[in-house]
């Protein structure tokens, strides 16, 4: 069964009780159509609050092509979906939300791009509904942002909503950055990679998962994960100083010369708390990546299962530490 399962599916859900079903519904559907009853459905439960786990459970004992799977505490989407992609066998693995935003009834034309040699089809939004105008414009400015600062393509408007060839994510699951930003690490692999233009529906339940801070934290994640351009601000401000001390030192002979004395408490200050914040900036920038080095050096696991409920067979395979329920 493990060599010819064909497709995996992969939903991380943080508290999103009220989507679970429909998202299944969906998904099964679809999955059938496609690969009739050769692929599994991979559910990973984010340490949601509300009853997301519960309904997992229920849903993967009654359907044999579900696989529940249990972090340990919240994780974090990113590890969550990491997670997924460890423990699935597919030769296809087809990533989504658990909110339905993005249309499973994509995957048809997924697979046909698929079978026409592409490693990676990933979705581009081209139109977002039911989100606000802040959510908008915040990813339309920080797609943009990122493509000037990193040195690999990364694709304007994309999320994590893609199929992946077997080769691809095994490429994907071999790297073992702790602040992963995963669709710009699929674009690093290369291969041959496609866009497929789709319009983002609302969400079907639920609120976003991702309020500003996680969304900032995630910004941060991706630059410093693709570029160390950052780190060269020390040397921009800098120069942009030294020009502006020269200029200001010119001024202050010319004045001194023509018999004036420079008043300045002002311009001092200012130029002081200038200055200062720019050190501390920089010292900021630099933070950032030393911090990223120290969580990288620990060499801390990604994630922890607490629990999976799954076949046996596919029981068998797991090694962390874990209760492992067979079906
Ligand atoms: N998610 C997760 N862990 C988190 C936050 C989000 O597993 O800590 C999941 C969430 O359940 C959803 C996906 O990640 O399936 C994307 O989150 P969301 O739809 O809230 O993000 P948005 O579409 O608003 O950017
Ligand atoms: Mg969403």
């Amino acid at each position: 069964m493990a060599a010819s399962m064909k497709l995996s599916v992969v939903v991380p859900c943080y508290n999103e009780e009220e989507g679970v079903h429909e998202l299944h519904r969906r998904v099964s559907a679809i999955c059938q159509t496609c690969v009739g009853d050769s692929y599994e459905l991979i559910f990973v439960n984010d340490g949601s609050k509300d009853a997301t786990w519960k309904i997992m459970g229920k849903i993967s004992r009654t359907d044999e092509k579900v696989v529940a799977i249990n972090l340990s505490r919240n994780h974090g989407h990113q590890l969550a979906l990491s997670a997924g992609l460890q423990m699935c066998r597919g030769e296809r693995v087809f990533v989504l939300d658990a909110d339905l935003q993005d249309p499973p009834e994509l995957l048809p034309q997924m697979m046909a791009r698929m079978d026409d040699g592409c490693d990676v089809v990933f979705g581009q939004r081209i139109k977002r509904e039911g989100e606000t105008f802040f959510k908008k414009a915040s990813a339309f400015v920080f797609y943009r942002l990122l493509g000037r600062m990193v040195d690999i393509d990364i694709p304007r408007d994309t999320g994590d909503y893609r199929l992946m060839s077997r080769r691809a994510v095994d490429v994907l699951n071999s790297m073992p950055e702790h602040h992963r930003f995963i669709r710009g690490m699929v674009s690093w692999i290369g291969l041959r990679q496609e866009a497929l233009p789709y319009e983002r529906s609302a969400r079907f339940a639920g609120e976003t998962k991702y309020p500003l801070s996680k969304m900032i934290r995630f910004a941060i994640d991706a630059i410093t994960g693709f570029s160390v351009r950052p780190l060269r601000l020390a040397s921009y401000f800098g120069i942009c100083f030294g020009i502006a001390t020269l200029l200001l030192l010119a001024y202050v002979f010319v004045h001194y010369f023509t018999g004036h004395s420079v008043e300045g408490w002002t311009s001092l200050a200012v130029i002081v708390l200038a200055l200062g914040s720019v050190q501390l900036l920089v010292v900021g920038v630099l933070g950032e990546y030393l911090g990223r080095l120290y969580v990288e050096s620990k060499g801390r696991p990604l994630f922890i299962i607490q629990e999976v409920i799954a076949s046996p067979e596919l029981s068998a395979r797991l090694d962390a530490p874990k209760k492992v329920t067979a079906k």
